[in-house]
């Protein structure tokens, strides 16, 4: 893992690739490289025992063309201005590969959750909220889950917002609980579209996915999901690593059973149900045929690509390759498929979430996931076609093309107010 590589350079790099292959000029470009406003803020909490704690917090709103400000909110003690003006950039890029009608946005607050309790968390949650206040709504901004934050974290910005407003709008923020207006689905929606890329990916390259090996690096939400959909389709999880290391056994493990052990004692290590522990290293570097690195950014250096013995890796987490590490995956002839393709599932069951509590009408599980398949499956040919009518080198590349030609459009026809 890399601690140099500055996430918000990466994104400003994918840009840059993509748009060798686009004609706009580098001004229209130079708009869509740079967030419209950063909040910074230094919240004063009261904890438990009556001290004073002051905690940082950001938001990032990066780009408004295509509507409203999406995007989650991290609780995690590396989150840095450069790190949510890269992740507010990715959803951009995400709305626009998936074709929802979104701008992008993210937020994050400097804190190891661990570190508190539920009182404290609540009341850190709250003042964030009430700083976010004047800028987000459902046509302004809307967060939603993402590292170390939930459904609880968004039932709280959801209340403080609707009691300073004193109004309902529970459309403010997504992925709330199912009886404050959450969507079925949105839970899993991250991993199901992991999933789905990865069937569609095996398909495109003429890979069978029954039997295919497979490796999770970060077994959170995102990679706990997805492992358990990819064994549904036949795959053959053999190894899931957490921070506290890896768990390995050739024979396939029950991601279940893992996750079960994870949620009861905090962590994967000592899970019983694996022959062998190996550091993360080991996880990202192992003989598979499917690598999905569902943790950080900056996951896999330049150095690192060198070691992956995968075949193809499919993105849950943002940015888990450097920019070097990508050149390098493209050199060797590794298929990377995209994060703003494959864990764009989460936003777009944020859509969803957010149609619903528009108009009021809620979805069956079923239709939830139908759609969610249909708006994969149609961005995953998209830039199937764009990889294959361009000699964009990579698929990140190809569909960064698909999204910036969005971007861009919407962003010219917007123009520029004087
Ligand atoms: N945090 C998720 C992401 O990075 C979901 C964002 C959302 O639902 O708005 O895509």
């Amino acid at each position: 893992m890399s601690d140099e590589v500055n996430p918000f350079e990466s994104l400003q790099e994918q840009i840059d690739d993509a748009a060798a292959y686009l004609e706009y000029s580098p001004d229209v470009l130079d708009r869509l490289k740079h967030p419209e406003r950063v909040l910074e803020t230094n919240l004063s909490i009261e904890m438990d025992d009556g001290s004073i704690e002051v905690v940082k917090a950001f938001r990032s709103q990066f780009n408004g063309d295509r509507g409203p400000y999406k995007g989650g909110v991290r609780y995690h003690p590396q989150v840095s201005r450069d790190e949510v003006k890269a992740l507010s950039g990715w959803m951009v890029y995400k709305c626009a590969a998936v074709g929802i009608p979104y701008g992008g946005g993210k937020g994050g607050i400097r804190l190891d959750p661990g570190e508190y309790s539920a009182d404290e968390m609540e009341r850190i949650t709250r003042s964030f909220a009430k700083e976010l206040r004047p800028l987000i709504g459902e046509d302004r901004d809307i967060p939603a889950p993402d590292v170390n934050t939930g459904q609880r974290e968004m039932n709280w910005i959801k209340d403080t917002y609707e009691t300073l407003e004193n109004t309902t709008e529970p459309g403010v923020v997504t992925g709330k609980a199912k009886d404050s207006g959450g969507s079925l689905g949105r839970v899993e929606a991250t991993g199901r579209s992991v999933m789905l890329t990865t069937r569609e990916a095996f398909d495109y390259l003429g890979k069978d996915i029954e039997g295919a090996t497979v490796a999770v690096q970060g077994y959170g939400n995102a990679g706990s999901v997805a492992a358990k959909l990819v064994e549904d389709l036949g795959a053959n999880v053999v190894a899931v690593s957490d921070s506290s290391g890896a768990v390995y056994d050739a024979d396939g493990l029950d991601t279940s059973a893992a996750k079960d052990h994870k949620i009861e004692t905090g962590s994967l290590s000592g899970y019983e149900g694996a022959s062998e522990e190996l550091s993360n290293e080991e996880l990202l570097t192992m003989d598979v045929d499917l690598l999905i690195p569902a943790a950080l950014e900056n996951a896999i250096d330049g150095d690192l690509a060198e070691e992956v013995q995968a075949d193809v890796v499919v993105e849950a987490a943002n940015g888990p390759l450097t920019p070097e590490a990508d050149d390098v995956m493209t050199e060797r002839e590794v298929s990377v498929f995209p994060d703003i393709l494959a864990n764009a599932g989460g936003v777009t069951v944020s859509y969803f979430e957010w149609v619903q509590n528009r108009q009021r009408f809620y979805w069956n599980e079923q239709r939830v996931n139908d759609e969610l398949e249909r708006i994969i499956t149609d961005a995953f040919d998209e830039l199937v076609s764009t990889y294959e009518n361009t000699d964009a080198p990579s698929f990140r590349t190809a569909m960064y093309v698909v999204a910036i030609e969005r971007v861009a459009t919407a962003a010219e026809q917007s123009g520029i107010w004087p």
